[in-house]
């Protein structure tokens, strides 16, 4: 009998192994050139870079220009390594495994913990660190190695120089989702946090136009926990964990209330 079941078990195991799917990689962000919306930037790859896939940008007189975040995360990193390397850079984690760097600036617009959205300004451009003249060294990482740079998802040109014209922040575009609690009519709040006035309800099932989102109280709902709260109108918020939008998380265009 021992062994019959050990058998079994066996098989039980390589079905599950087989059947199981390896937990999926999360979806790449959509990362956006990190220049105010409508520049234009000469973005130069090299073999001899380092690391390999990074991207230095220029355009004429770009000493000071501002450099803003290509795509929504939290800052982790606000460093100055002095005389050496990037200099001051800019690190921002965007979930998922990826980040992004930015490097060589002249100073810094945003502090450790800070939560951004597409367009906000990190920095300035400069030549801190191992930089011989004014321009924006770029990385995009995952897991912490380098990878090769997309824009909206289209790769960047390896080797060599383009133009690259940036739609980061151009439109604040509205969201939309659908609120799901499973029945009970979900309370509008007058501010993102449980702790904000009541100030109406919407029933199950109601499409609800997002105009901005940010973060608030943590709510644990039909999705999930999740910090975010979605405004519906002016004075008026709900609990994203309790709405369905496709994105976990904040949705890629809609700006930060
Ligand atoms: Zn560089």
């Amino acid at each position: 009998m021992a062994k019959r079941w050990y058998s079994l078990l066996t098989v039980a195991l390589l079905v599950a192994s087989v059947l199981l799917p390896a937990s999926p990689a999360a979806a790449a962000p959509t990362f956006k050139v990190p220049f105010p919306c409508g520049q234009t930037w000469s973005g130069q790859t090299r073999t001899d870079h380092s690391p390999a896939y990074a991207v230095d940008f220029n355009r004429t007189n770009d000493l000071g220009d501002p450099v803003v975040a290509s795509a929504p995360g939290t800052v982790d990193r606000v460093t100055d390594l002095g005389g050496t390397s990037y200099g001051k850079y800019v690190r921002i984690d965007h979930g998922g495994g990826y980040t992004t760097y930015y490097a060589h600036l002249n100073g810094f617009n945003v502090s450790v913990g800070q939560s951004v959205g597409y367009g906000k300004v990190i920095g300035w451009v400069g030549s801190t660190g191992g930089s011989t003249g004014p321009h924006l060294h770029y990385e995009q990482r995952l897991n912490g190695n380098d990878i090769q740079v997309r824009f909206n998802g289209s790769l960047a040109l390896y080797w060599g120089t383009k133009s690259y014209t940036s739609g980061n922040g151009c439109s604040s575009s509205t969201g939309s989702g659908t609120v799901n609690t499973s029945g009970t009519a979900l309370t509008v709040r007058s501010g993102p946090g449980t702790g904000y006035d009541a100030v109406g309800t919407v029933a199950d099932g109601t499409r609800v136009t997002i105009y901005c989102q940010t973060s608030g109280t943590s709510v644990t709902g039909t999705y999930g926990t999740s910090s975010i709260w979605d405004r519906i109108g002016t004075g008026r918020y709900i609990a994203d964990a309790y709405v369905y939008t496709g994105h976990d998380g904040y949705i890629p265009n809609v700006p930060r209330c």
